[in-house]
Parts: structure tokens; sequence; C-alpha cells
């Protein structure tokens, strides 16, 4: 089978699971981003429209500048009741779900589909579609939802957008091609409004994250190409509560012009290392992440560490060093 014809054979496998459905349980990533959210509520809807009862679960609950988005109030933090069929959305592998042990092997004779977009997806349900060209999970959800034949509407182009908006950090990755502007302006006219999600997705940040980058800018170090910085927990705690604000700020911190790879270390209430890895095009730290236990893009990675902060620096360190002597080496031979 050609890689298209793979495609459509899996968007019809995961249309007849979803038809022979009443209850799916739809999951999406712990620590959710714009994407996570976005693909969870428009597939959400989508499965509404179809008449079916879906339960939209996140370990995390959604974060507060997602709370715009249409049916974010329906979200549950247990995945609780019965259910027919499981739909993983912008999971890279089932460590990613969230789920209890007692969970995961409740739902483990159900049948699953995963739809995704990280080229470290370890291809774990029963349905597979994982597409690695797709700037987000919402793209996936976009074509499931024209195979279900669902039309779009403005609550569903809404959710969508959100994810493309927020993954392409407005537009502005190297993965945004002409097909992804079409995509967003079919989205567009069907209701969503790129002005708002701008503004509610992008533009705002809660006071307590800027006080977190105030702190991680306190620690910014460089050398040579790699640039980093950390949250310590008493820096935290001094900003306040605040879910997910880290983000931006390793993407700020790439901004450099001195920078190829960025990475900001955060440290957790139970002493663990959340670790975010970002790269300038050409570069790729999926295979650091997934060399620690973690995945996500080239360009985009992250992965949790035990503590303490300083041992998890150095791991990660030691680590992006040596993919860029690697690369460097390499490039001596293969020019880009
Ligand atoms: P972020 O730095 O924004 O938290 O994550 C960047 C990318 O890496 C996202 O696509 C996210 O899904 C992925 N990612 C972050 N942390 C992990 C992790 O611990 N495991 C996996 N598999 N992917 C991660
Ligand atoms: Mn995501």
């Amino acid at each position: 089978m050609t890689a298209e014809e793979q495609r459509l054979d899996s968007l019809n496998q995961a249309q007849a699971l979803i038809s022979a459905a009443q209850r799916p349980l739809l999951i999406t990533h712990i620590d959710p981003d714009g994407d996570a959210i976005g693909s969870l509520l428009g597939l959400g809807w989508a499965l509404v429209r179809l008449g079916q009862s879906p339960v939209l679960y996140c370990r995390d609950g959604v974060p507060p500048r997602y709370d715009f988005l249409p049916g974010a109030d329906r979200v549950v933090t247990t995945p609780h009741g019965s259910t027919d069929l499981v739909i993983a959305v912008d999971c890279a592998d089932i460590g990613r779900l969230g789920l209890s042990a007692d969970d995961l092997s409740r739902l483990n004779d159900r049948p699953s589909i995963n739809l995704d977009h990280h080229v470290t997806n370890t291809g774990f349900a029963s349905v597979n579609i994982v597409d690695t060209e797709a700037v987000a999970s919402a793209e996936v959800v976009l074509q499931i939802v024209d195979a279900l034949g669902v039309p779009l509407d403005a609550t569903i182009a809404t959710c969508l957008l959100c994810g493309i908006v927020t993954d392409t950090l407005g537009f502005r990755t190297a993965n945004v091609t002409p097909r992804v502007l079409e995509q967003a302006a079919r989205l567009m006219r069907a209701g969503a409004s790129l002005a708002e999600i701008n503004e509610q997705a992008l533009n705002r940040r809660p006071f307590s994250g800027l006080c977190m980058w105030a702190a991680g800018l306190k620690t910014l170090r460089r050398e040579d190409s790699i640039v980093w910085a950390h949250l310590t927990r008493a820096a935290r705690a001094e900003c306040g509560p605040v879910q997910g604000a880290e983000t931006g700020l390793v993407s700020f911190l790439l901004s450099a012009q001195e920078a190829e790879v960025a990475a900001l270390f955060t440290e957790r209430d139970d002493g663990t290392v959340d670790v975010s890895l970002r790269a300038k095009p050409g570069r790729d730290v999926s295979a650091v992440a997934m060399a620690l236990g973690g995945g996500g893009h080239p360009l985009a990675a992250g992965c949790t560490l035990p503590g303490p902060l300083d041992e998890a620096e150095a791991r990660v360190l030691g680590l992006l060093r040596a993919h860029l002597r690697e690369q460097a080496e390499g490039g001596r031979y293969h020019r880009r």
C-alpha cells in the first residue's frame, strides 16, 4: 500500500469504529496545550453532532487561557463511566494519556484510535492515524470530521483553528505551508474568529506567568549555541499558581540570535523536572527527548526527568552538546 492508501484505509477503519460507538472516551495529553484542548473539543463537538455522548477527559483539566473555547467546561479530570471506544488526540505515547494503572487495564480491551502528529508516536492504539506533516493534531481531527461527513460549524471550527494557531505560534513555525493556510481559511469561513483566538491564546498570559518569565530569565545561561534557564519550585511558589504559563518562555529563549537549541527546566512540586526543548529549523531535539523517555517534534520536544534540578540539567546539556557536535561533524559531508 502507498502512504496515501494507508492513510485512507486508517481513516476508513477509524470512521467505522466511531460510527459503531455510542459513548466514546476522548483523551488528550497531560499538561495540555492549545492543540490538545482544541483537538479534544473539536472532535467532541463533531461526535455530539452525530448524536453521540462522548466523555472528554484530560487529567490536568483545561488551562484558563483556553476557557473561551466552546465546551471547555465539559472536560472532566477523571475518566468516569462506561465507554465503548477510546480515542486519544495529540498523545505521542500511553504515558501521555495520564490514566491510572486501574483505568488503563479497565480500558485495555476497548477498541482505540490514536490521532496525532508527533514523529515519536508509538502507535499504541488499534487504529493509528499519525500524520507527521500535520502542524497540529487539529489538522488530523479535521480529516476525521470530514471523513465522518460532519459539516463544519463555528463551534467545531473555533476549536480546531485554536489547535493550528497555537501549535504554529500564530503561523510562524517552519512547517506552515499553503495547505495549512488553506485549512485555516476554511475554518475561518466556517465561522472561527482568528482575531479572537490570537487574542485569547497568544496575546495574553496571567501576571503570574510574567513573574515566572522574570524568575526564569534571572537564571539565563548560554554555552555556544545552547541557551537555557530554569524555574525552581521556590520561584514557582512565589509567582502564584500558574498552569502551562511556562509555555512561551522556552520559545523566547530560542529567539536569541546565537541559539540553535533552547531548554527550560521546571522543577515540579513532586521534585521531578519538566524539560522543554526547542530548536531552530535544521536541528532536531526530538531524538534527545526520546533518549530521555520523552518525545515530541524535531523543533519542539520534551521529557520528564527525576530531580534534582542540576542533575537533570547536566544530563540534558550533555546530550544536547553531543547532538550539536554530531550534526557539526555530519554537516561537513552532508550540506543541508
Ligand atoms: P512543551 O515543551 O511545549 O511542553 O512540549 C513540546 C512538545 O513535546 C509537545 O509536542 C509535547 O507534546 C511534547 N512533549 C513534551 N513533554 C513530553 C513528554 O514528557 N513525553 C512526550 N512523549 N512528549 C512530550
Ligand atoms: Mn500538544
